[in-house]
């Protein structure tokens, strides 16, 4: 490690690799190459055995979830230990569940590496924002409902010390209903209730909203509810995380047998 911020300590690669949002057929053929190619794999928690099955035999898997709330450590753990491949000469694969530069950290990481003097590639995924609001056969955009799309983190960190500033939610509201923007929100279900709450200071209360969860694998289910229901029928409906919460006009083209005010599961 003493040489770790040598411009020239690179041997082997890294490649920050999307492993979808859990479907192994919705890996880019890119993915798959590079999942072959892997001496070494770093893996995060929501990437699924059926997606490992592409590694080669004797490949080194290490599992470097960070469930259980403590993160800083261990990212620079994970960090440590891609540069370390890296220079005694792996094929070094970083992979992320949906896209690795969507609340991925991707982007930390590649700026660890490069001050090591390390250039990752990336290989893009599909984003689990995308793939769930696929799931229900509705599109992001609509002419008719919305002119844009805001991808935001529901992570809350009130309360905490923290560098992260917590989400302006009234804003985000105003900003959805003035410019036509669907919102989809990542990491949202623990935080829901607030997250409701100030949102319906900008949008109205039969806004649609819907809830996926595991999108695009087998037990995929959703919630499709308003915002001014969305939390009662959450915790009616048992959902927790993996899930995306989507919120706007768009999914007013959801299919008529999903039209009814609450359906529970698929
Ligand atoms: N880089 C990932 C997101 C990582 S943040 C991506 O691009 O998809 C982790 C959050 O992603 C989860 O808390 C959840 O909100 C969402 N997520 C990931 N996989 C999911 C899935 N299969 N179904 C629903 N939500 C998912």
């Amino acid at each position: 490690m003493s040489d770790s911020m040598n411009a020239s300590s690179q041997r082997g690669s890294c490649t920050l690799v999307g492993a979808g949002p859990g479907d192994p057929e919705l890996l880019t053929l890119k993915a798959v190459k590079a999942i072959q190619a892997a001496t070494v794999l770093l893996v995060d928690d929501l990437v699924g055995d059926d997606i490992l099955a592409y590694a080669r035999p004797g490949a080194r898997i290490v599992h470097v979830g960070k469930r259980g709330g403590c993160r800083s450590t261990p990212q620079a753990f994970i960090e440590r230990l891609m540069i370390s491949a890296v220079q005694e000469g792996e094929t070094v694969v970083r992979l992320k569940g949906g896209d690795p530069f969507i609340f991925g950290r991707g982007g930390e990481e590649v700026e660890h590496l490069r001050a090591a003097g390390i250039e990752a590639r990336v290989v893009n995924g599909i984003t689990a924002g995308l793939a769930a609001v696929s799931a229900l056969g509705v599109p992001l955009t609509h002419r008719d409902h919305a002119q844009g799309v805001l991808f935001v983190t529901g992570h809350a960190k009130t309360g905490e010390a923290s560098s992260e500033r917590a989400t302006d939610w009234r804003q985000l509201a105003a900003t959805a209903r003035d410019a036509r923007l669907t919102l989809v929100i990542y990491m949202g279900v623990t935080g829901v209730a607030h997250i409701q709450d100030e949102l319906l200071h900008g949008l109205a209360g039969e806004t649609p909203v819907a809830v996926i969860q595991h999108a695009s694998l087998p037990q995929q289910r959703h919630v499709a509810t308003t915002l001014a229901r969305l939390r009662t029928d959450l915790a009616a409906a048992g959902m927790a995380s993996p899930a995306i919460i989507v919120v706007g006009d768009v999914l007013r083209g959801m299919a008529a047998a999903e039209a009814s005010p609450t359906r529970f599961g698929t």
